[in-house]
């Protein structure tokens, strides 16, 4: 039988933990897959995406497109026009994208017009928020796939209620959760509490990104002064992503005010991040990755979003989201670290064997 050529797409950072563990297996299997690896370069700093591609022993893409940032429709577009010339020479058989970035969704809508099978990994989660950039892309590139990989049971009906066959949808697990497991005993190594003086279980993790938290110049100055007040009672340390160093560049917010026990730092490889994450006394977010490796290292997880496309990491993890109100969020918190942290157990097949199930199905089925 014919060699299926299958390609991956990647883009930014969280594609990077849930593609590594499938091009693990698909190259295990060299005898049925010939398979490639795209990088639309969407990620903002070429540096530290080279650091995850080494730390998840990645091999060096087939093809770097170097898009770089930009308006959500130059982004898209930009990366679609690259992809249909890269699926005209390569001629996939599959195209699997992953999560919800803007890369999955010019994937998706390049292949699904090129006739290209496609397949999605982590497919299903809503938010049913259309505000979110996120919620839009996981919708169409749903819409348009041959095959849905569903992380967790909310994905599973949210694709029937939708409409989508279940001959096309795979409850195959997290794959997300592969990376963590195949990685947490080298984390275990890094020296990261040291470089930071933290001591393990006596700090706060914290990350924040999504636009809706830190694009409006009140929202962010509200989030900070609650976030400053923590910080008196319990030191937080903030990777500080770019989009949000910006911001609090443009609103004057002193970003270099590291009084009390805030840390702003700049973003960590994963490897920090998950040692970081793991000895945490409690991790405070609004990012859709850390809620769900929070859950699975059982640490607890203060959300602060007014919803969650991964209800699975409340209903049974240790995840709570309890929306942006600088008194809540300041309350929920110190009651957290005070001893009422909520505890939580790991939803089914979150496991680390995920790439391998779908390798398994996608033998199958091609
Ligand atoms: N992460 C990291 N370094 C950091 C912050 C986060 O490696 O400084 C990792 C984190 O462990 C998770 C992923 O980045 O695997 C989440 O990415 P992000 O928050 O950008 O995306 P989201 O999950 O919200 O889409």
């Amino acid at each position: 039988m014919k060699k299926q050529r299958i390609i991956l797409i990647v883009g930014a950072r969280p594609n990077f933990m849930k593609s590594a563990p499938l091009m693990r297996s698909l190259l295990s299997n060299k005898d049925l897959f010939d398979t490639k690896l795209i990088h639309t370069g969407q990620h903002y700093d070429h540096a530290l995406s080279q650091l995850f591609f080494d730390e998840l022993k990645m091999p060096k893409p087939d093809v770097y497109l170097g898009v770089g940032s930009a308006s959500h429709a130059e982004q898209t577009a930009k990366i679609m026009i690259e992809l249909e010339k890269s699926f005209t020479e390569l001629k996939p058989d599959l195209v699997m994208v992953f999560g919800d970035i803007n890369s999955t969704l010019a994937a998706a809508i390049v292949a699904a017009k090129m006739c290209i099978k496609l397949a999605h990994v982590e497919a299903g989660l809503r938010s049913f928020d259309h505000t979110m950039p996120e919620e839009i892309n996981r919708i169409v590139t749903d819409r348009l796939s041959d095959y849905l990989f569903v992380s967790e049971e909310s994905g599973l009906q949210n694709l029937k209620n939708e409409g989508v066959p279940d001959s096309k949808i795979f409850y195959t697990g997290n794959i997300m959760i592969d990376s963590l497991v195949a990685n947490l005993e080298v984390a275990s190594q890094s020296d990261i509490l040291d470089r930071l003086s933290l001591e393990p279980d006596n700090y706060i993790t914290m990350t924040m990104h999504r636009p809706a938290n830190v694009d409006s110049e009140n929202k962010l100055k509200e989030l900070f002064s609650s976030i400053t007040e923590i910080s008196k009672e319990i030191p937080i340390v903030f990777p500080c992503h770019p989009r949000t160093k910006q911001r609090l560049k443009d609103f004057g917010i002193n970003e270099n005010d590291n009084s009390h026990g805030l840390k702003l730092i700049e973003p960590l490889g994963y490897l920090d991040f998950l040692k970081l994450q793991s000895k945490s006394k409690c991790v405070l977010t609004d990012s859709g990755g850390v809620q769900e490796e929070t859950t699975f290292l059982q640490i607890p997880c203060i959300t602060m979003r007014e919803n969650t496309e991964r209800p699975s990491t409340v209903e049974i993890g240790s995840n709570l989201v309890i929306g942006v109100d600088p008194q809540v969020i300041q309350e929920t918190t110190l009651d957290s670290i005070r001893g009422n942290a909520k505890v939580g157990n790991i939803p089914k097949l979150w496991d680390g064997n995920t790439a391998d199930r779908i390798v398994d199905i996608m033998r199958k089925q091609l």
